[in-house]
């Protein structure tokens, strides 16, 4: 049995200690919070419940996974519920589409409103399924760092439907060769930003991203997306998994290029296997700054970060469901203001979810819980109070000119979250999101491997490693993590 060490609970953080645990070990998590979850976590103001980040639950199965591993029923600690309403758009000319969790019924909404070809819609969100499957197989569930990933039956199925997968256009760029209504266009390239990037620099491969929502589903956890946290913890601690909340962790030791332990204010902690959930970048500055830095990896381009207002409202609006998006009218310039110019748009594209609209205990009664996020670029010292003042202000214009009604006087809680508080929060580089950007065809190769043998013994995982950021992403990180350390040991 080895002792094994991890820094952080993220959700990533958290399916690592439960895999390990599975495996036999003794694990103890030390977290710089008094709460588990990073990102996914909640809070309540004047009886408003909040999840404070993620808001779309997609591929529940690699949660109930961890339950499967560890022989518990994963009914018995965690439930969800596929949404028949996936997410309504809004237009600033009061077009309306809501799509739907059928994907047929979504591409009938499409061509109905938007007036494309039903089939042709139709064909794109099916054919998503094939590419995603090859996609997922290569790079989403094994190392890259790993020739046998690279000489694999799969692989070689990947390498022979690479013109296929759109690595050498960008997904912009694939959605306007295929639909002719730019607002068709528009809705498919905003997946970009499902992990922090640029529809306009992005390869087109990330075009498979909706697939998750309309060929698997959308899903929303009973008790809001604090449960995906709540219900890890809780089997965590069923396997014996020990916390140390409060216990920030100043250093990871390491001997002859080995990680051997860890430091924090209480002291110090031996063990035989480490693993890191904080961001890479600190990670290394902070933790480990007598050790070579990889710095080319340390040097990509992070994901966008986000404003999010939480705000609650005395006030329920039929014409809103569980996720809405009001589109910006100046696409292009939004993301240019993000990735180039590293500011915010003045006309920003709006993204407001309302958890209560399916968990009316979130809210008071006659109320909804509103949380807010407006893409914005990673923290670099911007003039952040003046941003958020600018913000707050366009999207009260923009979403009272949808709902045709001064919403400002019905809100009647807040509070807000910039890139300075996720990165003070979550210690993510720049507040980022999902670490690093896929904003060219390298990215996925320019993340941090799960394992390096330059620090033997020293796994990584979370968002801001190899595959990427977001809750499916994430859990994937730890599952490769742990399948890599049972390989070396
Ligand atoms: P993190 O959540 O980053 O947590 C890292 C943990 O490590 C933190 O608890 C931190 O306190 C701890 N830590 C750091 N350094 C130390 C240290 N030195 N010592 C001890 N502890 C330390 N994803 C989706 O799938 N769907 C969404 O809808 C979605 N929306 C999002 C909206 C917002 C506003 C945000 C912020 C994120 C969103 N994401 C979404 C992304 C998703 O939340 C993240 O990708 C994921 O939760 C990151 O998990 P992680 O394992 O990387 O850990």
């Amino acid at each position: 049995m080895k002792q094994v060490g991890v820094v952080g609970s993220g959700v990533g953080g958290l399916a690592f200690a439960i895999r390990m645990a599975c495996l036999g070990h003794q694990v103890q998590v030390f977290e710089a919070n008094a709460f588990p979850g990073g990102k996914l976590s909640e809070f309540q103001i004047n009886g408003f419940r909040f999840d404070a980040g993620p808001s779309l639950f997609t591929l529940p199965h690699l949660v109930d996974e961890l339950f499967t591993l560890a022989n518990k029923d994963p009914r018995d600690y965690f439930n969800y519920t596929r949404l028949p309403e996936v997410c309504r758009y809004f237009w600033e000319d009061q077009t309306r589409l809501c799509t739907l969790e059928n994907s047929a019924d979504t591409a009938h909404e499409i061509a109905k409103i938007l007036g494309e070809n039903e089939k042709n819609v139709h064909d794109f969100i099916l054919g998503l399924q094939e590419k995603y499957q090859i996609i997922s197989e290569l790079f989403l569930e094994n190392s890259l760092h790993q020739t046998s990933t690279w000489f694999s039956k799969k692989a070689w199925n990947g390498y022979l439907n690479i013109p296929r997968l759109g690595m050498f256009s960008t997904m912009h760029q694939a959605h306007k060769n295929r639909f002719k209504n730019p607002k068709t266009v528009q809705l498919f390239d905003r997946y970009a930003t499902y992990n922090g990037s640029d529809p306009y620099q992005t390869p087109a491969t990330l075009s498979i991203i909706p697939h998750l929502e309309y060929n698997i589903g959308a899903f929303f956890p009973q008790g809001g997306m604090i449960a995906i946290t709540q219900s890890l913890h809780q089997l965590a601690q069923d396997l014996g998994v020990q916390f140390h909340f409060n216990e920030k962790v100043n250093r990871i030791l390491c001997e002859n290029k080995q990680a051997v332990g860890l430091e924090t204010a209480k002291g110090k902690y031996s063990f035989d296997i480490l693993a890191s959930n904080m961001d890479i970048r600190p990670s290394y500055q902070q933790l480990l700054p007598d050790q070579i830095q990889p710095k080319r990896l340390l040097q990509q381009e992070k994901s966008s970060s986000g404003i999010i207002f939480y705000w609650g409202m005395n006030k329920q609006w039929d014409e809103l469901g569980v996720h809405n998006i009001f589109f910006s009218e100046r696409y292009q310039e939004e993301f240019k203001a993000l990735f180039t110019d590293k500011t915010l748009s003045d006309d920003p594209t709006v993204y407001l979810h309302i958890s209560s609209k399916v968990a009316p205990e979130d809210a008071p009664a006659g109320g909804e819980n509103w949380f807010i996020l407006i893409n914005a670029p990673a923290n670099q010292g911007q003039n952040w109070d003046e941003l958020l003042r600018l913000t707050r202000e366009r999207v009260i214009q923009k979403i009272s000119r949808a709902l045709e009604e001064d919403i400002s006087s019905y809100i009647v809680a807040e509070d807000y979250l910039d890139p300075r508080r996720i990165e003070d929060r979550t210690s993510s580089s720049g507040g980022a999101l999902y670490g690093n950007a896929s904003n060219n065809r390298f990215a996925a190769f320019l993340r941090h491997p799960n394992y390096r043998s330059a620090i033997k013994n020293l796994y990584w995982i979370g968002g801001s490693v190899h595959p990427g950021g977001g809750i499916p992403l994430c859990l994937s990180s730890a599952k490769i993590a742990s399948k890599l350390f049972q390989e070396n040991a």
